[in-house]
């Protein structure tokens, strides 16, 4: 049974358990048979040099070329079990002893530990020449190879672990905002309080309103240059400052502001894990944006566009001079709580690859084996997909979608970003769309999503004139969660912080 190098270490990684006895060479099998047939063949070498017998003093004695006993040495090949006697008997120990697991020396045990980690996936994955084993590589040199491998094999382990953790704790979040139509009650009636306090009574919360609830709350503001460039914004709580981007291209500046703000009314500290960074970073976001779009003004607005039949996202936005990405995740909060519609919300990027979603209205978001939306392709018959093929970038796009379990419409917009562009939806059930301006939209898609023949397979013709022609090379991908740094949960890096404030605290 013979297997080529990439087949075969595919088939370790999937197969729990594989019978190393079909593998007739040593080589084939980068846990077991190496290790064995590395060992013994390290012993008789061993054993052969106390003896200061040569490569054909111990062939002679077994009947074999000095070169067969070399391979043997090597472990290159497992020996048989004749040709083992036959070398116990000329060395003059019993077979046990030859075919003891231990190593022979500390020295024979870093060899093998070196043979293995050369022979295993990642280091083959690497592409670099192996380094031969000779007796002028240091010990220290093995020990320095074999410690970067245990450390390149553990990260390898974390990034691989770090996005299941992610996923799983995004899910369980989603689940709890579907439960309460992503309205949070206490994070409103903060936000109506902090507003009552600095006496804002209505319409677009100003720069200067937001200075004015940084100073209510006990900081100062200071716009610097030189902002890490891991933080959106630094609190020095000790001296009560918050240092911000002078400016930061195409977004709010209000924004940074006021989650620094959010996350001190909310007494945020450092998460311990996924789930508490990803509700942190939920109830943050929600409470500026709560400022940004008081709930009770909001709520007078939608109304009236509402009894009018001309509810519009873009119009949330213009009122309140806000991004459209705030408007929309605004419009979810309140809608289902207040105007009885239930939503649906994506934002996801050109690619395709859904960086944030939300749903009661039983859209059926694709979803990985944990039931993970988040990094997961959005169909391409969706809004969200669709309108990155319009040219007017500057109208709000809209679509009827025929989906397997109903109709829905759906408004998107296209938003720029340094990540790319993104797309940003929302949508609502058939029976609600009433309410909507853009209803009278004459696009209209059918999707039948998760099944293949919707847009994941390609259209007959073409597979059969291509599907043998043609090698694209993937770009790696890079979805949100995915690219989040191994580590740490925010990203954050804490010298850089330390040092900016260390540099930019004031002089006592
Ligand atoms: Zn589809």
């Amino acid at each position: 049974m013979t297997f080529n190098k990439a087949t075969f270490n595919t088939a370790t990684f999937d197969t729990a358990g594989l019978n190393t006895a079909h593998f007739s060479t040593a080589t084939d099998d980068p846990d077991e048979g190496i290790l064995d047939a590395l060992t013994i063949g390290k012993r008789i070498r061993q054993l052969r040099r106390d003896r200061a017998m040569t490569l054909d003093d111990l062939g002679v004695a077994i009947g074999r070329a000095a070169s067969q006993v070399s391979v043997m040495e090597n472990g290159k090949r497992e020996p048989r079990l004749s040709d083992l006697q036959a070398v116990a008997r000329a060395l003059g120990v019993p077979l046990d002893q030859l075919l003891s697991t231990e190593a022979p020396s500390r020295r024979a045990a870093l060899e093998i530990a070196l043979e293995r980690a050369q022979g295993g996936p990642l280091f083959t994955s690497l592409g670099l020449p192996a380094l031969p084993v000779r007796k002028g590589l240091s010990d220290q040199a093995i020990e320095t190879i074999l410690g970067l491998h245990a450390e390149l094999e553990r990260l390898h382990r974390e990034r691989a672990a770090t996005p299941e953790e992610a996923r799983r704790a995004n899910t369980r979040l989603r689940q709890q905002m579907r439960r309460q139509n992503n309205y949070f009650p206490e994070l409103e009636e903060q936000a109506r309080k902090l507003l009552a306090a600095v006496g804002h009574t209505g319409g677009p919360l100003s720069q200067r309103v937001a200075s004015d609830l940084a100073a209510y709350l006990g900081y100062s503001l200071h716009y610097v240059n030189d902002l890490p460039g891991s933080t959106r914004s630094i609190s020095d709580l000790a001296n009560k400052r918050i240092y911000l981007p002078v400016s930061h291209q195409g977004s709010d500046p209000r924004g940074s502001l006021l989650r620094a703000l959010a996350g001190h009314v909310l007494g945020a500290t450092e998460p311990t894990g996924y789930g508490e960074f990803l509700l942190q970073r939920v109830e943050t976001n929600y409470l500026a944006a709560a400022l940004l779009v008081p709930e009770a003004d909001a709520v007078r607005f939608l109304g009236e566009a509402r009894a009018k039949r001309e509810l519009s996202v873009e119009d949330l936005r213009d009122n309140f001079a806000v991004t459209y990405e705030t408007a929309a995740h605004r419009f979810t909060n309140l809608a289902t709580e207040h105007l009885g519609i239930p939503v649906h919300f994506i934002k996801a990027h050109s690619s395709g690859a859904i960086s944030k979603a939300y749903e009661n209205d039983d859209a059926k978001f694709p979803e990985d084996v944990l039931g993970a939306v988040e990094g997961q392709v959005v169909c391409r018959q969706w809004s969200a997909r669709q309108v990155f093929d319009i040219a007017d970038r500057f109208s709000p796009y809209h679509q009827y979608t025929d989906k397997p379990n109903g109709t829905y419409w759906c408004t998107s917009s296209i938003q720029s970003t340094g990540q790319g562009e993104f797309s940003v939806s929302v949508g609502t059930p058939f029976a609600h769309v009433k309410w909507f301006r853009g209803r009278d939209t004459a696009n209209r898609r059918a999707s039948t999503c998760p099944e293949l023949g919707c847009c994941r397979q390609p259209p007959a013709g073409l597979s059969e004139r291509w599907a043998d022609q043609s090698f694209p090379s993937p770009r790696l991908e890079s979805s949100l969660l995915a690219a989040m740094p191994a580590g740490t949960f925010t990203g954050i890096d804490s010298t850089e912080v330390y040092e900016f404030l260390e540099s930019h605290a004031p002089v006592e």
